[in-house]
């Protein structure tokens, strides 16, 4: 039997062994069938049946994701619902179908034709987005129209073979429990489709280009979620091996699960906080499942980066008050933007720098650029109501910077209360730590903020002079040198003493050994990629702070990284031999 292996893009992990089905493309016939007269009436009906019957099946839709996937997921089935009743959408089909006699079906089309037109003329990529939403509605009342059911379930778990999903037919066949995992020819990491699947535990690769033409219903597939391979009818002995690959990683899995539910406690009961860096909203059910306590970080540049022309305060606002509500008691971390140096952002036509990362970005350019500034924050502000979003602002390099902060917050605070809406009056406000000058100022700082943020990424970017993507210098970039831990220790003890709240929220809190070490210095709160968090939960819940404290004090003598790491490692292993998972697998 032939057999074939394809790569993609891994964007949701696991593995799934089964036979396939493979989805039909949605597309209109292009038929124009015209009707007599006096079937314009009947026609009209066939129309407002199907309507009638697709306004069902997305509201049954929208309640089962938001049961299953949670409301960041339903709200896509509102915007359907709103275009289903759009005055404009439906006359127009009314119209083609009175006027030129011709079936619903070619009205759909016609129609279907003419907002593709208006959206495409659009420069703005959400414009082009909700394209194909209206597509996706007019699909559906299609599917109706020709009484097509959606597919309807074949008997058994199948791995879903399609070309795209679109959002509601994701989240329609994803949450019907059947999907033993899923392949597309299209997509990315931050597809709708991808993002449902990673909540669904749905193991899921994309971007395969063509599978849809080298399967057929019933083949036998392999689809590898971690890694982004697809293996099409393999032999008995690539089978074994993916089983086995299976076996581990949903028994990984189940750790993971029960690791989430647990307390975030050391052995001797010191109370840490693990929480979640995230970049879009949609993460946050994923964050929670894995057992973040909160948001440590937003990086809030996703807003920005994934259009082409500059957010309003509502698009701000929809997304934060989003977070706030999903993640509510828990905290939520609101970073204003870190845009500038190497990411660019068209709609402010940013000049082409020499040296970007030491360039207008981050807080330098939101203060060079005050508007945009100003709507954000009145964004973050608006959203603080709940009482549980802290604000937080990268980069800053000086004093005079943090006052220019608090000044424009003060103005927008008294807007507010002018115009009568409600916010949180102590809205926590903080800085990041990650240019060394700033911690430097620690002490200094501290009498100005209510909290900090390590950001080790550029803090160990800027200390050591190794540029943190320039893979010549990857090996010098060292987040246990001894110059480092002794900087960050500084920055810790000194929050600390001050009774202030401290994270890091840079790659190093998701490393075990520098999370234990950041323990031992006094850290509590550590922010990460919500896949890192069991790891480092584990991690913590297996050592005693004290003793931890103990031998990192001793290893701040030492004289390199990797000293630092043998003596560590060694130590913490005499006295607690189960802190690391075996064979390196933390
Ligand atoms: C950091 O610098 O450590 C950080 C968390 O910010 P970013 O990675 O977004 O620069
Ligand atoms: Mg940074």
């Amino acid at each position: 039997m032939e057999f074939i292996r394809l790569r993609g893009i891994a964007v949701s992990p696991g593995v799934a062994l089964g036979r396939v089905r493979v989805t039909e493309r949605l597309v209109f016939s292009a038929q124009r069938e015209p009707i007599p007269p006096g079937r314009v009436k009947a026609e009209r009906a066939r129309l407002e049946e199907a309507i009638r019957r697709t306004r069902r099946q997305l509201s049954l839709l929208r309640s089962k994701i938001r049961k299953k996937a949670g409301p960041d997921h339903a709200f896509i089935f509102d915007a359907h619902l709103m275009i289903l009743e759009d005055q404009a959408l439906r006359s127009s089909l009314d119209r083609i179908i009175a006027s030129e006699k011709v079936k619903a079906e070619w009205a759909l089309s016609q129609v279907n034709a003419k907002y593709r037109g208006i959206f495409e003329s659009f420069k703005d990529d959400s414009f082009r987005q909700r394209q194909l939403d209206v597509y996706d509605v007019l699909v559906k009342i299609y599917r109706n129209l020709k009484q097509k059911r959606e597919a309807k379930a074949v008997a058994g778990k199948r791995i879903l073979v399609a070309h795209d999903l679109l959002p509601s037919e994701a989240a329609g066949r994803l949450s019907r429990g059947n999907v033993l995992g899923l392949a597309l020819d299209m997509g990315g990491t931050t597809s709708h489709a991808a993002i449902l699947a990673r909540s669904l535990n749905i193991p899921t690769v994309v971007g395969l280009h063509d599978v849809t033409g080298q399967v057929k219903n019933g083949d036998y597939l392999i689809l590898d979620g971690t890694d982004g391979e697809v293996i099409i009818n393999p032999p008995p002995a690539v089978r074994r091996e993916f089983e086995s690959k299976k076996q581990r990683y949903d028994s990984y899995r189940q750790e993971l699960r029960r690791l989430a539910r647990m307390p975030s406690l050391t052995l001797d009961r010191v109370r840490f906080r693990s929480m979640a860096n995230i970049e879009l909203p949609e993460e946050m059910a994923m964050a929670q499942s894995l057992g973040a306590e909160g948001v440590g970080l937003f990086r809030s540049e996703y807003l920005y980066l994934q259009r082409s022309s500059l957010p309003d305060e509502e698009d701000h606002y929809r997304v934060y008050s989003q977070l706030a509500r999903a993640a509510h008691p828990a905290p939520v971390c609101i970073r204003t933007i870190d845009i500038g140096g190497d990411k660019a952002l068209p709609q402010l036509k940013i000049q082409q720098e020499p040296n970007p990362a030491l360039g207008l970005r981050a807080i330098r350019l939101s203060l060079k650029n005050r508007d945009m500034f100003r709507t954000q924050l009145r964004a973050i502000l608006r959203a603080s109501f709940l009482h549980n979003i802290r604000l937080l602002v990268p980069m800053i390099t000086e004093i005079e910077e943090v006052g220019e902060v608090k000044l424009l917050l003060e103005e927008i605070k008294a807007e507010l209360r002018a115009e009568k809406v409600r916010f949180d009056e102590r809205i926590p406000f903080g800085v990041m730590i990650e240019v060394p000058a700033a911690a430097a100022m620690t002490d200094i700082l501290l009498r100005e903020v209510d909290f900090l943020s390590i950001g080790t990424n550029d803090l160990i970017q800027y200390y050591l002079a190794v540029d943190r993507s320039n893979e010549f210098v990857s090996h010098l970039y060292k987040p246990l040198h001894p110059a480092v831990l002794r900087l960050v220790r500084f920055i810790i003890h000194t929050a600390v003493r001050a009774g202030r709240r401290v994270t890091v929220c840079g790659e190093m809190a998701a490393d075990p050994l520098a999370a234990l070490i950041l323990l031992g210095f006094g850290l509590r709160e550590f922010s990460m990629n919500p896949i890192f968090i069991p790891r480092i939960k584990r991690v913590l819940r297996a050592v005693e702070f004290r003793t931890v404290r103990r031998i990192v004090a001793q290893a701040m003598n030492l004289r390199t990284a990797q000293e630092v790491e043998e003596y560590v490692t060694e130590k913490i292993l005499a006295r607690h031999p189960h802190a690391f998972l075996r064979g390196g697998a933390d």
